[in-house]
């Protein structure tokens, strides 16, 4: 069991290390690391996570499919550790034929207000047991459930975890679901970034380590156009009718092919157009700690 104390002790080692660089993108970048407070559900540790699949855009048996939470992959009856201090709020099996019926076994946790968030929940999916009731008080590391593979449809073994903001109540919306990286622990590293052109199509990729996968929104003004955001998070930008839809806005998302071998994720964006005459595009990232890189691309 993990004290107030500690949590408060990481808090103040926090430590925060700016780098500023140019790359030949005339990129600025801005790189973060940081001590972590809510733990690793899976480690009960203050380890990065190491995650199968990531937030947002991703491909699902092949098909683009945007994921509201992220998965980490481990053997059926590995522990499942709460984050953070809180009190159970849901802790239930989703029954087939309802609107969750592919979460399986799972537990939602509310937490204190927290870094300036005032209603928080984490939730955990496709448990193979669950060990908490509605209303029990939880401390951060206490095991909540083991990971399974329960729910409609769901053929591997890993626990789906999402973070929520603006909800404490156990209600499951969509439009709640922040990036989990937000609050798990992970090193953040910059993206990097590609940007081409053809006559009707303008490219930006962006990669970003396995360890990092943190992107919450791309900003893409091509010059002397009208400029196109999307965010993950708010789903600015994003087909609201159906969000597993792409193009959004005239921009298609590639997702790479991402399992819990693989080293990096690699998104590309393709913006439809006549940029014939286009002399050049700036691009923006933010991540999941809010930060940003910036690049500006000239094409000759
Ligand atoms: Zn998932």
């Amino acid at each position: 069991m993990v004290h107030r104390s500690r949590f408060v002790a990481v808090l103040c080692c926090l430590q925060v290390v700016l780098l500023l660089s140019c790359s030949k993108n005339n990129e600025v970048q801005e790189e973060e690391t940081s001590s972590a407070t809510a733990l690793n559900p899976i480690l009960r540790t203050y380890d990065p996570v190491m995650l199968a699949s990531p937030y947002g855009p991703r491909l699902l048996g092949g098909s683009y499919d945007f994921h509201s939470g992220v998965d980490m992959a481990h053997p059926t009856g590995t522990p499942v550790h709460a984050i953070l201090d809180g009190k159970v709020v849901r802790a239930e099996t989703a029954q087939p034929g309802s609107t969750l019926e592919r979460y399986g076994q799972f537990v939602v946790i509310s937490h204190d207000p927290f870094d300036e968030v005032e209603l928080h929940q984490t939730v955990y999916l496709h448990l193979s047991e669950t060990l908490v009731k509605v209303g029990d008080e939880i401390k951060q590391g206490d095991v909540i459930g083991k990971v399974g593979n329960t729910g409609v449809n769901i053929n591997t073994e890993h626990l789906h975890f999402e973070y929520h903001i603006g909800e404490n109540s156990g209600a499951i919306r969509r439009s709640n679901a922040r990036h989990p990286l937000r609050i798990l622990p992970y090193q953040s590293k910059s993206a990097v970034v590609d940007i081409s052109k053809t006559n009707n199509e303008l490219t930006i990729t962006v990669v970003q380590v396995k360890s990092s996968m943190d992107l919450v929104s791309i900003t893409i003004s091509p010059m002397g156009h009208e400029s196109k955001r999307i965010d993950f998070e708010t789903l600015e930008g994003i087909n609201k009718e159906n969000v597993d839809v792409v193009p959004y806005q005239g921009i298609d998302i590639i997702p790479s092919p991402f399992n819990s071998v693989s080293s990096q994720m690699v998104l590309t964006f393709k913006v439809e157009g006549v940029w014939t005459d286009l002399e050049g595009v700036a691009v923006k990232l933010v991540n999941a700690k809010g930060k940003a890189q910036e690049f500006i691309h000239k094409f000759q």
